[in-house]
C-alpha cells in the first residue's frame, strides 16, 4: 500500500499532500484561557476566520497544513473537521505536550512523582497512541503527528517523559514526530535524546531551528539525520526574518535542502485575546498562511535558490518526511 498520512477527515496518500506548510495553528489557547469569563468561544466565527485565511493561501497553491497544537494548548477536533470539510485543505492534527513552564502537565508531573516514571510513561504513551489510533478528546479525529516541546536552556523532566512517550508511539505506530524548541535552544540535545530513546530521524523534525544564527547547532541536528524545521517565517519578534531567509539559503546551498521543512508557526485564532501586543503585530504583516508565498519564497529566489530547490521545501520534503523515507 502507498504510504498514507492521517488528516482530520481521514487518511490520504502521502503523494497527494501537495504544497504543505509544516507548522501552523488554526487555534491556540494557553492553559487557563477557559476561565476568562469575559470571553466566549464561538466555533463558527473562528471557523470562518480560519476559512477566510485558508482560502487566501489556497490561491497560492497551499494544499496541506500541519496543525502543531499539542493536547494542552486547546485543540478542537470539530473545528478541524469544519475547516478541512469547507475548504478542502488537508489538516494534519497533533498530539503531545507543550513545555513544562507554559503547558498544562501538572497531572503528569504528579503521576511520575507519586507512581513513578514507568507508570507515567506507560499512561502518557497510551494517551498519545489513543489520539493517533482512535481520535482526540473522544472524537473520531485522529492525529497524524506527535508534538514534543523543550524549554529554554534545559529539557525539563516532563519534557523528557513526553519525548520518551512520543518515541514509543512512533516505534509502535510509525507516526512522525515534530518539535518545538525555545529559540532553537536545546535542538542538538533534543536530537540526541530522541536517538537515545529510539526515534527514527527520517520521521523526526527538530523545530524552530530558524530562530538562531548558530548554524553549527542546526547542522549538528541535520548530520544526525533529522529533519529541521525552519518554521517561523513571519514571526520576526524572536529572530529577524531576513536572517532566517539568509540562513535557509545557506543551508540549502550547503546541501541540506532535502531535510528542511518550512512554515510560519502562525496562529489564526488565539483564545481570549491575541497575546502579542498590537504594535508588535503591526510589524508582522507576513505572519500568516500567505507569508511564505508573498514575501519569503520570492526572497529565497533573490538570494539564489532555484525553483527546484524551493519546490523541495514545501512539496517533496513534507511527503518524504511523512513517508519516513
Ligand atoms: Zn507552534
Amino acid at each position: 500500500m502507498k504510504p498514507q498520512v492521517m488528516t482530520a477527515l481521514g487518511p490520504i496518500a502521502v503523494e497527494d499532500m501537495g504544497v504543505t506548510s509544516s507548522h501552523e495553528h488554526l487555534l491556540l489557547g494557553m492553559p487557563g484561557w477557559e476561565y476568562d469569563a469575559s470571553y466566549t468561544y464561538d466555533r463558527r466565527a473562528v471557523a470562518d476566520k480560519c476559512i477566510a485565511q485558508v482560502k487566501e493561501a489556497q490561491k497560492y497553491g497551499l494544499q496541506t497544513l500541519v496543525d502543531a497544537t499539542p493536547m494542552d494548548l486547546s485543540r478542537d477536533p470539530e473545528l478541524y473537521k469544519m475547516v478541512q470539510g469547507e475548504t478542502g485543505l488537508n489538516v494534519i492534527c497533533a498530539t503531545g505536550l507543550y513545555t513544562e513552564p507554559e503547558g498544562n502537565s501538572a497531572f503528569w508531573r504528579l503521576l511520575a512523582k507519586y507512581r513513578g516514571y514507568d507508570e507515567a510513561l506507560k499512561r502518557l504513551t497510551n494517551a498519545y497512541m489513543t489520539d493517533v489510533s482512535k481520535g482526540m478528546h473522544g472524537s473520531d479525529v485522529k492525529c497524524g503527528v506527535l508534538k514534543i516541546a523543550t524549554g529554554k536552556g534545559a529539557i525539563a523532566p516532563i519534557e523528557e517523559l513526553s519525548i520518551h512517550a512520543a518515541c514509543l508511539t512512533q516505534k509502535e505506530l510509525g507516526t512522525p514526530i515534530i518539535s518545538h524548541t525555545a529559540e532553537a535552544s536545546m535542538g542538538p540535545a533534543t536530537a540526541r535524546m530522541l536517538l537515545e530513546k529510539g526515534a527514527d530521524p527520517k520521521k523526526t523534525m527538530i523545530g524552530h531551528m530558524c530562530d538562531t544564527d548558530e548554524l553549527d547547532c542546526v547542522i549538528e541536528c541535520l548530520k544526525m539525520g533529522f529533519y529541521v524545521g525552519l518554521d517561523r517565517f513571519g514571526l520576526n519578534m524572536i529572530f529577524t526574518d531576513d536572517n532566517k531567509c539568509v540562513n535557509l539559503v545557506k543551508l540549502v546551498q550547503m546541501g541540506y535542502g532535502d531535510r528542511i521543512l518550512i512554515g510560519h508557526d502562525a496562529t489564526i485564532h488565539n483564545h481570549v485575546i491575541d497575546l502579542i501586543p498590537d504594535e508588535i503585530m503591526a510589524t508582522m504583516t507576513n505572519w500568516n498562511l500567505c507569508g511564505l508565498f508573498r514575501a519569503f519564497i520570492p526572497r529565497f529566489k533573490e538570494l539564489g535558490l532555484t525553483d527546484a530547490q524551493v519546490s523541495k521545501l514545501m512539496l517533496d520534503n513534507p511527503q518524504r518526511f511523512f513517508a519516513g523515507a
